[in-house]
């Protein structure tokens, strides 16, 4: 087969992002059907996640009330105190640098934001 970048808009989401020829052969390594995928990187993890997005924690602090979470294609977004889920006994989750963490994007007045933060352990 040859393989070729190939340009596909996302089913999801509608971004336009190219299916490279590295992508198709890591597929075709691992013996894996290389099929054009219908969705992007983001939207195809969401649906691994169950329905929601992993990241890091790159910095938070609890007297400031907020800080940064570092997304899988490597973007930043800001995560106020009120986007972490509370325990079931209603306090904060350890929130330490590097922790993996679930979130979803809730687009507030000030831009998008990170929302019902919860840490990650697989
Ligand atoms: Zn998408």
């Amino acid at each position: 087969m040859n393989y070729r970048d190939t340009l596909v808009t996302c089913e999801s989401c509608g971004k336009k992002f190219v299916f490279t020829v590295e992508a198709q052969r890591r597929l075709a390594e691992r013996g894996a059907e290389v099929v054009i995928p219908d969705r992007c990187d983001a939207c195809t993890q969401r649906v691994e996640y169950g329905g929601r997005l992993h990241g890091r924690i790159k910095w938070f602090s609890l007297e400031k009330g907020y800080g940064f979470l570092v997304q899988d294609d490597g973007s930043e977004i800001f995560c106020h105190r009120s986007g972490i889920s509370l325990t079931p006994e209603g306090e904060l989750p350890p929130i330490e640098e590097g922790q993996e963490v679930l979130y979803e994007i809730s687009d507030s007045p000030k831009g998008p934001q990170a929302v019902g933060v919860e840490p990650y352990t697989g």
